[in-house]
């Protein structure tokens, strides 16, 4: 058994145990593999222990990995299909690349992404499928909308043709403590409810990283997303 295969079933047995204690049914939270800076070769073992959805944070390299990610399953006669997500910040004048090449894009906060996102999203693709990031650490972040901003950044979003808006995203800022943890995911769950009372047919919340996915679960991420405790811990100088 590769590192990684191991590492994946340790994952999952934590998110197990994490919704046991939850209440909720494990099958109700989405394990994104999060394999930025790692080479395809990673990705492939971990496809290999049965995981199918990846997240890449930067255009190059995330674009450049689905190609050689394909080819060695190709070649190795394994032509499994993978659901690429793009998860890191997004400039405008990146969009196009990742309007074609991936399925979800979780850190939409402003519209103009949006709106290009859709503009450039191929007519033989499915919709792309968004989440609206929300900056629910205050100061603390940079990343997000606001809080106030997040129904009608969701209603405009949700009305581009091209885009399935999916629900919200957040990325906290990094607590030790586990109460701690769970607040500004609770802000988050919130927003949520707020966005399904306000008639938006949203089912993802997209929260939890390697260090906080059992206060994720706690407070009902539906996908979480996690890199180190699957890869390994980032050597690579990280390159927005
Ligand atoms: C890197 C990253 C992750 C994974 O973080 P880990 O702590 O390695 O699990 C999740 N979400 C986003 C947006 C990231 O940039």
């Amino acid at each position: 058994m590769t590192p990684i295969f191991a590492n994946l079933q340790a994952v999952r047995a934590r998110l197990d145990g994490a919704a046991r204690a939850a209440g909720r049914p494990p099958e109700s939270i989405r394990l994104l593999a999060v394999s930025k800076t790692k080479p395809a070769e990673d990705v492939v073992a971990a496809v290999a222990a049965g995981q199918t959805a990846f997240g890449e944070n930067y255009v190059q390299e995330g674009c450049a990995k689905i190609g050689q990610v394909a080819a060695l399953l190709a070649a190795q006669g394994s032509p499994t299909t993978l659901e690429w997500h793009f998860i890191g910040p997004l400039q405008s004048n990146k969009t196009r690349p990742v309007a074609e090449s991936f399925a979800w894009v979780h850190a939409i906060d402003r519209l103009k992404i949006a709106q290009r996102l859709s503009d450039q999203r191929p007519a033989a693709l499915p919709p792309l499928q968004v989440c609206v990031e929300v900056n629910v650490s205050g100061e603390a972040s940079k990343s997000g909308c606001a809080p106030e901003e997040a129904l009608a950044l969701c209603q405009a979003v949700a009305a581009l043709p091209r885009l399935q808006l999916r629900g919200l995203m957040a990325i906290p800022a990094p607590v030790d403590d586990e109460q701690a943890q769970r607040l500004p995911f609770r802000r988050l769950k919130t927003l949520f409810e707020q966005l399904q009372q306000a008639g938006l047919p949203v089912d993802t919340l997209s929260m939890g990283m390697s260090h906080d996915l059992e206060a994720a679960v706690a407070e009902g991420a539906t996908l979480v997303r996690i890199g180190t405790a699957i890869f390994g811990p980032r050597i690579k100088k990280e390159i927005p």
